[in-house]
């Protein structure tokens, strides 16, 4: 029976490496337009590309976190969130207008949440939509305005789309729109290769805060942008997160984990992911990292 029990655990051992251990889900915010754009592209062009990459990986469904008021601003790329929703794909709240928490009264910025409801019922047409993304992951630089928030987000039947996975993926966008604006390609593959690496890094650096606070891997979820350059380099992101033990699944599936009670309870104006918090607010070391800053910001200057 003991000899039977080990086999099993062998199997088991051996279907979690196979199949991966890690489980990731992945997020776009920003949703309909973030970033530079290159020429040549349009808002709609890379949300298509990126609802092609997730269909043709078989992805579980992907949350696009959205702002009204962009679509206020540029009606036309409404057809943004058409296409998401028709490609299956849900949406969530990241606020009206992407502002700060750290600038606005709690009172405030709940109204900033109740505000892009309206769309969210719109485009989710009975599904639910109570999911929202904290933007700059700022969840408010005081104690007091970050627990009336939570508070309110409670009462209104959200769940806070935590994230503890994040690279910054964002600052490759800018450079990739001057790189493809003056046709140069070597500078392209440069930034493919320091976008992949620096991915490849925060998947240590991540793993590694998980289990110095958890004593595990938990459930982690991706916090990515919906810009040109994402686009581009997403099969091969996903790629990299498939031959480094992670199979993908839904943002539900993910915040089930029970990391994802906790509560850092802390006021911090810098934000963080989830893990972020947590370390500090157990006083421990967050894992040294590095990103590419200087470099990306003179590429095809
Ligand atoms: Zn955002």
């Amino acid at each position: 029976m003991r000899r039977l029990l080990c086999l099993c655990c062998l199997a088991g051992m051996l279907w979690a490496r196979a199949t991966g251990a890690q489980q990731i889900a992945i997020t776009f915010d920003d949703l309909p337009s973030h970033g530079e754009l290159p020429p040549n592209e349009t808002r709609l062009l890379i949300a298509s590309s990126i609802l092609v990459t997730l269909k043709l990986e078989r992805l579980p469904p992907v949350y696009g976190f959205f702002n009204g008021v962009k679509i206020e601003k540029e009606p036309a790329t409404e057809s943004v969130l058409k296409a998401w929703r028709d490609a299956g794909q849900p949406l969530g709240n990241h606020s009206w207008a992407h502002r700060d928490i750290n600038d606005l009264s709690a009172a405030e910025f709940e109204a900033e949440i109740a505000k892009n409801e309206p769309l969210l019922k719109k485009y989710m047409n009975g599904e639910d939509w109570h999911w929202f993304r904290y933007p700059y992951l700022h969840e408010g630089d005081t104690l007091q305005k970050r627990r009336a928030v939570r508070s309110w987000l409670e009462q209104h039947g959200y769940r806070v789309a935590q994230v503890n996975m994040d690279f910054e993926d964002y600052l490759w966008n800018a450079p990739y729109a001057r790189c493809v604006a003056k046709h140069d390609d070597a500078a392209i593959a440069k930034l493919h290769d320091s976008y992949l690496a620096t991915a490849d890094q925060f998947i240590t650096v991540f793993r590694e805060a998980s289990r110095t606070v958890y004593g595990r891997d938990v459930k982690y979820v991706l916090l990515m942008h919906v810009g040109a350059f994402d686009a581009r380099i997403l099969p091969d992101l996903l790629a990299l997160y498939r031959a480094k033990g992670f199979s993908f699944i839904s943002l539900e599936e993910a915040e089930n984990d029970p990391a994802y009670q906790d509560d850092p309870d802390i006021g911090s104006e810098q934000g963080g992911a989830l893990l972020e918090l947590m370390v500090q607010r157990r006083k421990l070391t967050f894992p040294p990292n590095s990103k590419p800053y200087k470099e990306l910001e003179n590429t095809c200057k």
